[in-house]
């Protein structure tokens, strides 16, 4: 028996209400109505009940009529209808029309009603579990159509690119021009090789476990440094760390990797190209055991109607740089694995500010 099944009990009759939740209040969590008009408020106010039970006759509305009343506007609480032995030809007919789960005999034995309640019980899980995993279902296939889609673009862009430099760079006589033609090839390879890394990730993410250990911010943020120097050193980028961790914080490194990577390499992406003050600032504080992470930079801004969707699968706001659309949606999936949030601040050409937050584990 479990006490957090919420269960609401209608019946006209006072004394039915008092003995249902007398018998069962340690058991199970009971509301109970003398009218379907307050039952509704009940429900309305009450989202987590789980089982109905009603008596059929009753002063204006039946129960048969109110369970048929509100199965559209409240479906996922099981019904149970509580009558006597002359209603049989109604109870028989509702119960085909799927109005009702079960009906017990008035007057109700505690046994008979404790029986029913954990059947219904069982029988809510299921169909809970059931709709999780039709959802779920329902956003694979929804991804899986993306991905058909992008395949065909943002897999075939690039090798169509590659064949063609290579058909071209068959006839070419000189070194030179050949030589001109790989840089075309480059470009294309490293938009494929993108792709992957990015496949990479999201496989990545759908592992089932994390892989916890102590991080370490400062060697983690100096990793990442290390890692854009070039780039920004030649593209005159000014790129800062500042780390605060005064406790220790435990997590999936590789994870947390997948993040900074995706933030700052789209903070070097998305900087103003003629700009002669391109800023990159990676911080982190340690706080009440959460991890406050901001990267942020002065380039070119995300549209405002943009934001709410940059976090789609393969939705992009500018074609400034090359790009799939794939990394902040495995960013914020990744987010979601670790029970963090992330929250977004940006302004046209004024720069964007990604604030991540991630408890320890
Ligand atoms: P991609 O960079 O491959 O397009 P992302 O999922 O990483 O895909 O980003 C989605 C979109 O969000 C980008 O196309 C871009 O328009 C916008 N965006 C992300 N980060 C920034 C940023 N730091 N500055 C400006 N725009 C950004």
């Amino acid at each position: 028996m479990d006490n957090n099944i919420e269960i609401l009990y209608i019946d006209d009759e006072y004394n039915n209400l008092v003995g249902f939740k007398a018998a069962l209040r340690m058991q199970y969590n009971i509301h109970i109505a003398s009218n379907t008009t307050d039952a509704e408020n009940i429900l309305m106010t009450n989202p987590n009940i789980r089982i109905i039970f009603c008596d059929q006759k009753m002063p204006g509305e039946n129960g048969i009529d109110f369970f048929s009343r509100i199965k559209k506007e409240y479906p996922r609480p099981i019904r149970i209808l509580i009558t006597a032995y002359a209603d049989m030809d109604t109870v028989i007919d509702s119960i085909n029309r799927g109005h009702i789960f079960r009906f017990i005999r008035k007057p109700w034995e505690e046994a008979e009603v404790i029986s029913c309640i954990e059947e219904a019980n069982k029988f809510f899980v299921t169909n809970s579990l059931l709709e999780t995993r039709n959802m779920e279902l329902q956003k694979a296939y929804e991804e899986l159509d993306k991905f058909a889609y992008s395949v065909s673009h943002d897999l075939r862009d690039p090798l169509s690119g590659v064949l063609g430099a290579i058909r071209i760079a068959l006839d070419f006589k000189s070194v030179e021009q050949v030589h001109e033609i790989l840089f075309l090839m480059k470009a294309s390879i490293v938009k494929l090789e993108d792709y992957i890394n990015s496949l990479r990730d999201y496989y990545l993410l759908r592992r089932g476990e994390l892989n916890l250990s102590k991080i370490d911010f400062n060697l983690l943020f100096e990793d990442i440094l290390d890692f854009y120097k070039v780039y920004t050193q030649n593209s005159g980028i000014d790129f800062n760390i500042k780390v605060d961790q005064s406790k220790t914080f435990i997590n999936d490194k590789s994870i947390l990797e997948l993040i900074l990577h995706n933030l700052v390499s789209n903070a070097i992406k998305y900087q103003k190209i003629d700009s002669h003050d391109k800023r990159i600032n990676l911080s982190v504080e340690t706080h009440n055991g959460d991890a406050r992470i901001l990267v942020s930079d002065n380039g070119i801004g995300i549209p405002k109607e943009a934001i709410q969707d940059i976090f789609r699968l393969f939705f992009r706001a500018s074609d400034q740089a090359e790009g799939m659309g794939f990394g902040l949606y495995n960013v914020k999936t990744a987010i979601q694995k670790l029970k963090g949030k992330i929250e977004v601040e940006s302004e046209i050409d004024n720069g964007s500010t990604f604030i991540v937050t991630i408890p320890s584990k």
